[in-house]
């Protein structure tokens, strides 16, 4: 038995300020109920959601640009997403798959190991978080080539456990006050066009150079398990590294026997305009970690990599209580059927010939907007001084960003330097929606500046 679907209309409305009433009264019991350490980007309490609106507890509709960071790709309440885990969750909730193991979690290992990049023989494992599948993957590497040493990248983001956060770059939030962290990580530059010293053009060879000379002579090829890297920069602020670094490092480990991690946590899914951001650049990962567009909402994550890498792990080394929960394989078998059968790959790259040419618009209009970057529907604006002064604008993007929430606008920031507006809609939204939350931002802007 299940509910139907309740729609919502696809519409901006506004009946309160913006947070309402009910929402501040319910922030006030947040901050004396939940800690302060768990902090909300913008205090509106939502009741449903769907397509590209978000309907908070005052009635307000919201335009979603931000997708819960990168997950509800397909959609809030997904119809597949909803029947499939409906389904599930009446006819069991968990047996633990290292106890008593389920159709579910094999499906989703093998549309993992069909879906990823290369055409070689792949297995799977599934955990719950990001992080957990981050950890995971540098545990079977380790494990596979009987080597300690981790090289990740300036602006990283790999999640908030105690490795993750080693693997992190950022220190505040994500790290302040919460050492001693794990050691064998080591951190060497991004190729990140807009702020490389030697010009964008001269970025490729020149990051990749340092990054060998820096490996060869701080860590050692032969003591380097892997190298950890996100083909588009997440919380770092949306950094495509230039063309052609990928492919170098890449090729690189192959060389060296070093396996290389591909995090595309928030990258994967269709939300670039591929299934990976990986294929962009013709690179095929040793091992690649998703999570979040994963399944529609639910938690779930997964390395999926090499058989040989992923077979060397003795048993009972990989796992945990939650990891591949049925209700959680549910929704991906949901979400994935749904990217498959509305062809989400190509809807992410309308939403980009929708969006870019008007940020470009924008950025020529404001010096402030420095760069505009991205693919498919993971796009992003870095605000700087003006057309001469790269320093970084964080109070800009405060102002912009205060604007488009009261005007009922979801946006999302990142960055190391807290200046990038980043773009995550839902590949559920309708284009009128879009035009509507462009006209807010350059509305913001034109109040800010
Ligand atoms: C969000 C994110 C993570 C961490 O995922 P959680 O589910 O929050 O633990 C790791 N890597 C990247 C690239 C991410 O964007």
């Amino acid at each position: 038995m299940t509910t139907p679907h309740v729609e919502i209309e696809q519409q901006r409305l506004l009946r309160t300020a913006i947070p309402g009433p009910r929402s501040d009264a319910l922030h006030r019991r947040k901050a004396s109920a939940v800690s302060s350490g768990v902090s909300t980007a913008l205090p509106v309490y939502i009741e449903r959601a769907g397509g590209g609106i978000l309907v908070d507890v005052d009635g307000n509709q919201l335009i979603d640009f931000g997708s819960g960071i990168a997950v509800s790709t397909v959609g809030n309440a997904a119809p597949r997403v909803v029947r499939r885990v409906q389904e599930q969750v009446a006819d069991f909730t968990h047996t633990c798959f290292m106890i008593t193991p389920y159709e579910e979690y094999v499906e989703v290992a093998e549309t993992l190991n069909d879906l990823t990049p290369g055409t070689h023989e792949k297995r799977s494992a599934l955990f719950n978080s990001g992080a957990e599948a981050v950890e995971n993957a540098v545990k079977i590497a380790r494990s596979y080539t009987g080597r300690q040493a981790v090289i990740a990248f300036d602006h990283a983001y790999h999640g908030r456990t105690n490795l993750t956060m080693a693997l992190t770059a950022k220190n505040m939030p994500y790290k302040h006050g919460f050492g001693p962290f794990a050691n064998e990580i080591y951190r060497v530059p991004m190729a990140y066009p807009f702020r490389w010293p030697g010009g964008a053009e001269n970025c490729a060879a020149e990051a990749f150079a340092m990054f060998t000379d820096l490996v060869h002579a701080q860590v050692g090829e032969s003591n380097t398990a892997a190298v950890l890297i996100e083909p588009i920069q997440g919380e770092g602020g949306f950094i495509v590294p230039a063309p052609g670094f990928l492919k170098l490092v890449s090729d690189w480990c192959r060389e060296h026997d070093i396996l290389l991690i591909a995090d595309e946590i928030q990258t994967g899914f269709c939300r670039t305009g591929n299934w990976f951001a990986c294929e962009f650049e013709n690179v095929v990962p040793d091992l690649v970690t998703t999570a979040k567009g994963i399944a529609g909402g639910l938690p779930l994550s997964a390395v999926t990599g090499r058989a040989e890498v992923m077979d060397a792990v003795h048993a009972g080394g990989l796992g945990g209580t939650y990891g591949g929960n049925p209700v959680a394989c549910a929704a991906a078998l949901g979400a994935i059927e749904t990217m498959k059968s509305e062809n989400l790959v190509g809807r992410a790259k309308q939403v980009e010939a929708i969006f870019l040419p008007r940020l470009q618009q924008l950025a020529a209009k404001y010096p402030q907007i420095g760069d505009v970057r991205g693919r498919g529907a993971m796009l992003a604006i870095e605000l700087v001084e003006g057309a001469h002064d790269k320093t970084p604008n964080a109070a800009l993007l405060g102002t912009v960003t205060a604007h488009c929430h009261s005007q009922g606008l979801v946006t999302l920031t990142a960055g190391t330097y807290g200046n990038v507006f980043r773009f995550l809609p839902p590949l559920s939204i309708g284009d009128d929606l879009i035009n509507e939350g462009l006209d807010i931002l350059e509305e913001a802007f034109a109040a800010s500046c």
